[in-house]
């Protein structure tokens, strides 16, 4: 099934950075299908400390946004769930976290999943050239964004088409304040994890600090 664990080849590590404020199935599907395509033996969800594009936006405890990623992906044995940003503190910057995750893995060749609209923006990121150094850049299809390659050094980056989810953390978040459902949007542990903390019910004690 891969074509390089097990067969003394690098092992192959897909980095899937996000808010996740709160993670959805649309994440989940773009960590899945790009895992299967790039025959990749894990994918590490790296939620961001205080992301620096929405550093004017409220954005729920870090410790809240870890939980609801751990719920998420705790059944899937590809899955798992990297601290290195919320533990850094201060804002997050890809860079850090892919220097982090090269030190943590010297072996390992790095894949580096972005959606559609994140791709577009990537050559305004800290660092880009030594981005590209350190991880091959997957982007990935999103519903209302158009997926181009952002002129990334030669092989840089790979296109590819996923199912098709139009949910967005935003629109989870205004549902749940509206007291709409967001069943089947996002996980079941994590729509209850959502109830159990009052997150994103602005006014209640959950509320985005
Ligand atoms: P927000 O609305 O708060 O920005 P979001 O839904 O965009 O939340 P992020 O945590 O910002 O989620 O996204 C993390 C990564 O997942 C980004 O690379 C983003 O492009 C990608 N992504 C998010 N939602 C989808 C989706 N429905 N399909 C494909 N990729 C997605
Ligand atoms: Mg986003």
């Amino acid at each position: 099934e891969h074509i390089v664990p097990g067969s003394g080849g690098k092992r192959r590590l897909g980095v899937m950075g996000g808010t996740f404020d709160p993670i959805h199935h649309g994440h989940l599907v773009a960590a899945s299908e790009v895992a299967a395509r790039f025959c990749l033996d894990e994918v590490v969800f790296v939620p961001t400390g205080q992301p620096w594009q929405k550093s004017h936006q409220k954005v729920s405890p870090a410790e809240d946004r870890y939980l609801m990623t751990v719920i998420a992906t705790a059944s899937n044995p590809q899955f798992s769930v990297s601290r290195s940003d919320i533990d850094r503190g201060g804002r997050t910057y890809t860079i850090d976290t892919l220097r982090d995750l090269r030190a943590e893995h010297p072996d390992a060749d790095l894949f580096f999943i972005t959606g559609a609209d994140a791709l577009a923006q990537i050559l305004t990121w800290r660092d880009a050239e030594e981005l590209f150094s350190l991880a091959h850049f997957i982007g990935v299809t999103r519903p209302g964004h158009t997926l181009t390659d952002p002129g990334l050094p030669d092989g840089g980056v790979s296109l590819i088409e996923v199912p098709a989810l139009a949910i967005s953390s935003t629109d989870c978040r205004a549902r749940v304040e509206r007291a709409d459902p967001v069943w089947y949007l996002v996980p079941d542990g994590v729509v209850r994890y959502i109830s159990k903390r009052q997150l994103y019910q602005s006014g209640t004690e959950g509320a985005r600090s």
